[in-house]
């Protein structure tokens, strides 16, 4: 494979960087960023060799600027992952302006921000692939996370919408819906409601983030180019849509 270039949102921790972990062992040349951890995202380079970039996925302006300067760096972005998420988690009639917009900004605004910046250099040089961390909440909905639930669902119709638009110019456009999986995000979620949760999976355990990067390494391949606006749902047998 000649080396293409990958760039991972939120690609320092958790699912993002066994995604960055998993296409740099595959041979691409991979780019991570991250929202403020330093300390984080400063491990993760000394330990794996992999460039971060500090900036906002919200924040349209610095998105555009980020990939200007890591297509400078490595070159022009092939495989564009769309990681980066956050919950803020409330009962809808708690649920405040600022918790939903900051969520929606975050997982939602930011894939158009991101995707945006790359697709213009996608379609000229006539392949690319794009591909949407959402989330099993957003295809069932999610008590107390009808902001995530949103944001996520919108991936999905963003997804197809994008497929269809990138089909004729080798541009692939996939989702993927990860199920309950062992990273920081979980540990923000009680014990009796993560026992609860792991018995609703078929599995009987929550899934590694690992097995979402091989998720992520099939949709990204070459030889994939007949998958798109497809979603791929990696959950333990959690949800079957
Ligand atoms: P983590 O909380 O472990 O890591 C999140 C990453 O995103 C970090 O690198 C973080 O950077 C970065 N990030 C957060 N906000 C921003 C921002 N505004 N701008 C740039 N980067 C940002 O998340 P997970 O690995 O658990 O989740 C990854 C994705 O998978 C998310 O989209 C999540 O919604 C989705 N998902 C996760 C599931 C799970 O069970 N864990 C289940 C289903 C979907 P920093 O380190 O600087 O904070």
């Amino acid at each position: 494979m000649s080396e293409r270039v990958a760039l991972v949102t939120g690609g320092t921790r958790g699912i993002g960087a066994a995604i960055a972990r998993s296409l740099k062992d595959a041979g691409y040349k991979v780019a991570a960023s991250y929202a403020g951890n330093d300390e984080k995202a400063r491990a993760f380079s000394d330990q794996t060799g992999i460039p971060t970039y500090k900036f906002d996925v919200a924040d349209h302006d610095a998105c555009t600027n980020a990939v200007a300067q890591i297509e400078a760096d490595l070159g022009p972005v092939d495989v564009l992952v769309n990681n980066a998420g956050i919950t803020w988690d409330a009962p809808f009639h708690k649920m405040g302006p600022d918790a939903w917009t900051k969520v929606i900004e975050t997982d939602l605004s930011s894939a158009y921000n991101m995707t945006h910046a790359v697709w213009a250099g996608m379609r000229e040089r006539g392949f690319g692939r794009v591909i949407n961390i959402s989330s099993i909440n957003g295809q069932k909905g999610q008590f107390t996370q009808a902001n995530y639930s949103a944001a996520k669902a919108g991936l999905l119709g963003f997804t197809k919408a994008l497929a269809a638009e990138g089909a004729r110019k080798g541009i692939t456009v996939n989702a993927i819906c990860p199920g309950y999986i062992d990273t920081d995000m979980m540990k923000a979620v009680k014990q009796e409601v993560l026992d609860a949760i792991v018995a609703q999976i078929p599995v009987g355990r929550l899934g590694q983030a690992d097995e979402i990067a091989r998720g992520v390494l099939f949709l990204a391949a070459d030889d994939a180019g007949f998958v798109t606006g497809s979603t791929l749902t990696i959950n333990g047998g959690q949800y079957m849509d």
